[in-house]
């Protein structure tokens, strides 16, 4: 008798969901996806809540990328509406400035008028610090516009955020904002910057919405890997779990969110934009988020979320430095020697990536399985 299943996959997150839409429509396989969440589409997953707002349960979702062919693939499943995340953050006396650091922040921040991105370059050059080698995010940011601005908006956000100071974690962390001299004060420039138009649970419900498609919620893989039969295991989960930490365990930074509501008659809005950050140290939250911004939805209250890092709770962030990256390293040795499991996404490559670099990934992966899949054994 054949398996239960040609492939099981674990996650219904992007790349689990991606995996079993191309598996199952390209090569014609019966796919059972787990999740042990009681929905779809992982960390991306929204929903109306009690007051009928759209919100996202996991904290904001942007989508945003210049990849264009992760725009094709996912337009299949979705249309969009387009949206330029916008963020402010509270400097001294509760002025609230554009961020990314930009023309207008320095102006506002220090009561200048430049005009220019030359003197608003002079004005960097003037306070920035040598860094020979650029290795923590600290030298990301001090060799970029100096340690004033540094520790005003960066350090304590960072310190709350990863429990670690921005010295103790790799370059690539607060090298994801950049510095500006012009007056952009989107948070992205990429050029696509849309969001799914009926949100995002409905793109993956239809994403997996096939024949040959079978998703059970609720469900642990431990509970059921012994029960079922199948070819091929795609795993999404964290890597050092489906080890059972053999070698320790990999570090994951975690939030809580406190979803608040509040009324806003005639249909207002309670942020001047979508997200405000904290970059107070002694503020024990890090940034709160208005959802009607991001999804257009017009109501008669606002709901946003507040953010809260802990250390405890959902892996939600991979923890990127030299430490970390040895250890990961040794349980890639371990799945590479597994020729019947395929490792994908943000928990079972631990790496941080956005939503398009996971679509990037679950794209590329599914290519090279079906390659050799479609190889004579
Ligand atoms: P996930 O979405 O984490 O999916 C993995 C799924 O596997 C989960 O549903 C989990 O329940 C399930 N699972 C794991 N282990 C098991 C198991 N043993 N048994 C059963 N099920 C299991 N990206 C952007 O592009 N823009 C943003 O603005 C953005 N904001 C973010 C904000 C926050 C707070 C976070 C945490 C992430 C953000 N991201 C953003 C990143 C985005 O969430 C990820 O890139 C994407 O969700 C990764 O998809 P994935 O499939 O790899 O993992
Ligand atoms: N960051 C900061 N101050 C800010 C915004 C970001 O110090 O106002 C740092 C922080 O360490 C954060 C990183 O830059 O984790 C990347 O920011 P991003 O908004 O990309 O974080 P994410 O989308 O992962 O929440």
């Amino acid at each position: 008798m054949g398996n239960d299943f040609n492939t099981l996959i674990v996650g219904a997150g992007y790349a689990g969901s991606i995996m079993a839409e191309r598996l199952a429509t390209e090569l014609d396989q019966r796919i059972l996806v787990i999740d042990r969440r009681d929905h779809i589409a992982g960390n991306a997953y929204d929903y109306h809540d009690e007051h009928g707002v759209l919100v996202h349960r996991y904290g904001p979702h942007i989508f945003h990328t210049n990849h264009m062919p992760v725009v094709d693939y996912l337009s299949r499943f979705t249309e969009w509406r387009p949206y330029e995340h916008r963020v402010v953050t509270r400097a001294k006396d509760d002025l609230l400035v554009p961020m990314p650091i930009n023309r207008t922040t320095i102006n506002m921040l220090y009561g200048l008028d430049l005009r220019t991105d030359d003197e608003v370059e002079a004005f960097y050059a003037e306070r920035r610090e040598p860094v020979e080698l650029m290795k923590t995010s600290e030298d990301a940011v001090v060799a970029k516009v100096g340690r004033e601005l540094y520790e005003l908006f960066f350090r304590g956000y960072t310190r709350k955020q990863w429990q670690r100071d921005p010295s103790e974690l790799h370059a690539s962390v607060c090298a994801r904002i950049p510095i500006r001299t012009n007056t952009d004060d989107r948070y992205f420039t990429d050029s696509f910057q849309q969001m799914p138009a009926e949100g995002y649970t409905r793109m993956f419900e239809r994403m997996l919405d096939h024949p040959n498609i079978e998703v059970r919620l609720r469900t642990e893989f431990d509970d059921v890997r012994d029960d079922l039969t199948y070819d091929h295991l795609v795993y999404t989960g964290t890597i050092d779990g489906f080890f059972d930490h053999r070698y320790g365990e990999l570090p994951y930074r975690s939030l809580e969110f406190e979803l608040k509501n509040e009324p806003t008659p005639g249909g207002g809005l309670l942020q001047p934009v979508a997200s405000v950050n904290e970059p107070d140290y002694d503020v024990p939250y890090t940034r709160t988020t208005e959802y009607r911004h991001m999804t257009g939805q017009v109501a008669e209250s606002s709901s946003y979320h507040v953010e809260y890092p802990r250390s405890e709770g959902e892996p939600y962030y991979p923890i990127p430095n030299d430490e970390t990256r040895a250890l990961y390293k040794r349980y890639e040795a371990l799945a590479d020697a597994l020729d019947d499991v395929t490792f994908v996404g943000r928990l079972a490559r631990y790496q941080y990536l956005d939503m398009h670099q996971v679509v990037a990934q679950a794209l590329t992966t599914y290519e090279k399985l079906a390659t050799r899949l479609a190889a004579p054994a």
